[in-house]
């Protein structure tokens, strides 16, 4: 399955899926902008020195991809469009994500495992106003 496994299609040949990724990603916004943070808002990409422009999946949303820390990589916008025409390898992402510091891949880890809660959090100050009108019909 190594063919498949590449960043483009190869029965179409589409190697921009940035759009496709971005809407069928579960990552939020909120949550791509901790990522970047943790790895200090600057491309992972060695020797790389530019900010932050994506969390680009190494194997993509749209093949499958999981929402999980050895899968995402923080990138400048050059090398992301490096790493979707195919100049960089998954191989090399992989390796790159592997070699991050134990504190770095805790981080992440912590940032992607934060769910949610929903209607939760506003809720605190004012717990009684949330069941004072129960709806019935
Ligand atoms: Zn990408
Ligand atoms: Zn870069």
């Amino acid at each position: 399955m190594r063919l498949f496994d590449l960043d483009y299609d190869p029965f179409t040949g589409e190697k921009n899926k940035t759009d496709a990724e971005a809407i069928r990603s579960a990552l939020t916004s909120a949550k791509k902008k901790k990522i970047m943070d943790a790895v200090g808002n600057k491309c992972e990409i060695r020797g790389c020195k530019l900010k932050a422009q994506e969390v680009h999946h190494i194997k993509l949303v749209s093949k499958g991809g999981p929402n999980v820390g050895s899968n995402l990589i923080v990138l400048c916008g050059y090398h992301h469009n490096e790493v979707h025409s195919g100049a960089i390898t998954q191989t090399k992402l992989k390796g790159t994500v592997k070699n991050r510091s134990e504190k770095r891949k805790k981080e992440i880890n912590k940032i992607l495992r934060n769910r949610k809660k929903v209607g939760t959090e506003k809720s605190s100050s004012s717990t009684s106003q949330a069941f004072d009108y129960p709806s019935f019909v």
